[in-house]
Parts: C-alpha cells; sequence; structure tokens
C-alpha cells in the first residue's frame, strides 16, 4: 500500500461532521477501500466501518453497538421478496485511528476527529 497516510494533520476540532467527508468517504466505499456493515443481533445494532478514513487515510477502526430502532422479526406471510428486504440504514461513522493528530482533546485516544455519514444494508442474523 502506498504511504498516502498523514501523520501530522491536526485533529479536527472546527468542522468534524463536514460534508466533504460523507462525500469522501462515499467514493471510498464505492471503491472498496472502505467497508461498513451494520448487523442486527439480539435487538442490537452493531455498526462496524474498516478501512481508509476519508479526512487521515489511516484505518478507521470503528465500531459501535446501540438498541435496534425496530425488532428484527419481518412478519412473513408468503410475500415476495422477503429474504430480500431493502433495508438501508444511516449510520455515522468516527475514525478511531491509530495514528498521530496533534490536539486531540483529552480523553480521546483516537482518531482525527471527523465523523461521517454512510448508508448501508442491515443486516439481521
Ligand atoms: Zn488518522
Ligand atoms: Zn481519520
Amino acid at each position: 500500500m502506498p504511504d498516502s497516510t498523514t501523520d501530522d494533520l491536526p485533529f479536527e476540532l472546527k468542522n468534524p461532521t463536514a460534508y466533504q467527508w460523507t462525500e469522501k468517504a462515499y467514493d471510498l466505499l464505492l471503491t472498496d477501500a472502505l467497508t461498513v456493515a451494520l448487523t442486527v443481533r439480539h435487538r442490537i445494532e452493531i455498526a462496524t466501518a474498516s478501512g481508509d478514513c476519508p479526512r487521515c487515510g489511516h484505518d478507521v477502526q470503528f465500531s459501535m453497538e446501540r438498541d435496534a430502532p425496530i425488532p428484527g422479526t419481518i412478519g412473513g406471510l408468503g410475500t415476495e421478496d422477503s429474504s430480500m428486504t431493502e433495508d438501508y440504514v444511516a449510520v455515522d461513522v468516527e475514525c478511531r485511528c491509530k495514528g498521530g493528530h496533534p490536539g486531540r482533546p483529552d480523553g480521546i485516544s483516537k482518531g482525527c476527529g471527523i465523523v461521517f455519514r454512510t448508508e448501508v444494508q442491515r443486516t439481521t442474523t
């Protein structure tokens, strides 16, 4: 892998959710440089992301659990495509890279400070 990461990039404090990161993340998702998954298990959603951060290029190494908004049961009455529900959910991914970014606030040990939004298909197990 070419060394395109940036270790001296300051931690982002002014505009962590700037739309450009969401846009750039979208491009990275299309090329599989970044992958995001959302799995529902026992009514808990587990979001994970790995791959290039749209800002610093380090591995984002993100994972988060949250309560699933809807229990993962779909009433199957023999309707069509019951096994292929198009269930896309917005997941906010935070960069949690291990790279060095000066200016990180106390209590934060990872990441370059940005958050970006992705849309992923929910997988119910
Ligand atoms: Zn980084
Ligand atoms: Zn980053």
